[in-house]
């Protein structure tokens, strides 16, 4: 059975019968259709219908190396031939999982040298709940179980993901939450902070609230700390420079685990392999997931630090936690081919010292004065622009996000993929993007904004 045997409004008609889509309306689906995406290649989509739409969300945050990578493909073939599944429970092992996990070891943060895997950011984010509340069960603390974790922030949607999230519509579909998690205020200067009041104060007081609610819970009481480096679904909320060695010093202080929640950031987006590296920390486990694979595999890896990972191994027993994908042999092989070219085309470094500040200055010199813009940021190849309605009093549109929305409909109808988040317009591009590309990134957003105007 193919696709081009079927008409766009046929394929439409089965979507509306039998797929529930994620994160949809299914009224407003039903009305307006899907649009289907067919093919990909380079830094595009192409819908059914022939639209080329240069994907300013990597898909998902997730295709960094950009779309029709014939390596990656040949490497799941290969492996498929070979051996297309087995797993590492009770004593086996298999070599293509063995050896990326030696390659993100390498790339990893000095000290986190372990590597647990599942099919998603979400399974990583429950394994990590799960393993940093075991930790302290072993070291004779079982008391010490509470997270703390920020409002906006996105930690998957599991059970555990949800709860560990921030995101006050998800919250209110929860009904029956995984218990003692505790949110505090993200860094977010441009609707958080105080007239007047500098960005590194900000990020003093907003890491301040951590500590305040670790006091609050009673030290004895508080296993780890889990944050976005910089906070995506929720807006590309970029913290001040002095709010995470801040989080890090009182994690320390008070012994409290520092989880890292790296699915977006890690492998490159913010222009070193990790975010833990663009702002100078160490923390105890790091979640991964999307650019791991480049998205053209299901594939996640929770980073282990040595001091849990040592507990584990050395006081632990069986851990009873796992998932039949665990190391999947296809996803590491696509895993290993997908880093091979992030590494071989300098992709990292081309963030670092080329495009992400490119980035930076490009957006901002196209729509930074819009009248409907209120602020533009971006670190590395993730940006966020906030509308509103007045450019002095950052007032927003009445409506919820409906501006950003209608803004974003225009971006895509002018050929780019945006996202809107509330009233926050974002981009995170594949890291294959060049100065040229951005440009007409740029021009198709100044165009969106001023249809919008
Ligand atoms: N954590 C973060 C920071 C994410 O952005 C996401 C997904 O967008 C997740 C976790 C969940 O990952 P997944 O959708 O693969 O379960």
């Amino acid at each position: 059975m193919t696709y081009q045997n079927f008409s766009l409004e046929q394929l439409q008609a089965i979507d509306s019968a039998h797929h529930l889509h994620p994160f949809t309306d299914h009224k407003d689906l039903r009305g307006a259709g899907a649009r289907m995406i067919t093919r990909a290649e380079g830094p595009f989509i192409y819908d059914l219908e022939g639209n080329q739409i240069l994907d300013g969300m990597a898909g998902l945050w997730c295709v960094n190396i950009g779309y029709g990578r014939e390596e990656l493909a040949k490497a799941a073939y290969e492996q498929m031939k070979e051996l297309p599944y087995y797993n590492s429970f009770f004593r086996c092992s298999s070599p293509t999982p063995v050896l990326l996990a030696q390659k993100i070891a390498e790339l990893a943060p000095k000290g986190l040298s372990q590597v647990f895997y599942g099919s998603s950011g979400s399974e990583a984010n429950d394994t990590a709940l799960r393993l940093v509340r075991q930790f302290w069960a072993l070291e004779g603390k079982p008391e010490k179980n509470r997270i703390i974790s920020r409002r906006s922030a996105y930690h998957g949607s599991t059970i555990a993901g949800t709860s560990l999230g921030g995101m006050a519509g998800m919250h209110g579909q929860l009904h029956g939450a995984v218990p003692n998690i505790v949110h505090v205020m993200p860094p977010y200067a441009f609707e958080e902070a105080k007239p007047g009041e500098s960005d590194d104060a900000f990020g003093l007081r907003a890491a301040k609230a951590v500590e305040d609610a670790i006091l609050e819970a009673g030290v004895d009481n508080v296993a780890a700390f889990i944050g976005e480096p910089v906070m995506g679904a929720g807006g590309v909320k970029i913290p001040p420079a002095t709010y995470w060695p801040e989080i890090e010093r009182i994690c320390r202080k008070y012994d409290v685990l520092l989880m890292l929640d790296e699915v977006i950031t890690g492998y490159g987006r913010t222009g070193n392999w990790f975010a833990a590296e663009t702002y100078g920390i160490t923390p105890d486990t790091i979640t991964t997931a999307k650019a791991l694979t480049s998205g053209y595999q299901p594939l996640s890896a929770l980073l282990v630090g040595d001091r849990v990972a040592d507990t584990m191994v050395q006081k632990g027993g069986e851990f009873y936690h796992g998932y039949t994908y665990s190391g999947h042999p296809v996803a590491c092989a696509v895993a290993l081919a997908n880093l091979n070219i992030i590494e071989k085309e300098g992709l990292v470094e081309r963030v670092r010292e080329d495009t992400g500040p490119y980035l930076n200055k490009a957006l901002a010199e196209a729509v930074g004065d819009h009248p409907l813009v209120g602020e533009t940021r971006s670190i590395g190849m993730m940006a966020a622009i906030e509308i509103v309605k007045d450019r002095n009093t950052r007032e927003r549109f009445p409506g919820d996000g409906s501006a950003a929305v209608l803004i974003r409909d225009h971006a895509i109808a002018n050929g780019l993929m945006m996202r809107a988040t509330g009233d926050t317009m974002i981009l995170s591009p594949p890291l294959i993007w060049t100065r040229e590309t951005i440009d007409t990134a740029c021009e198709r957003i100044k165009s969106a904004l001023d249809a919008a105007a």
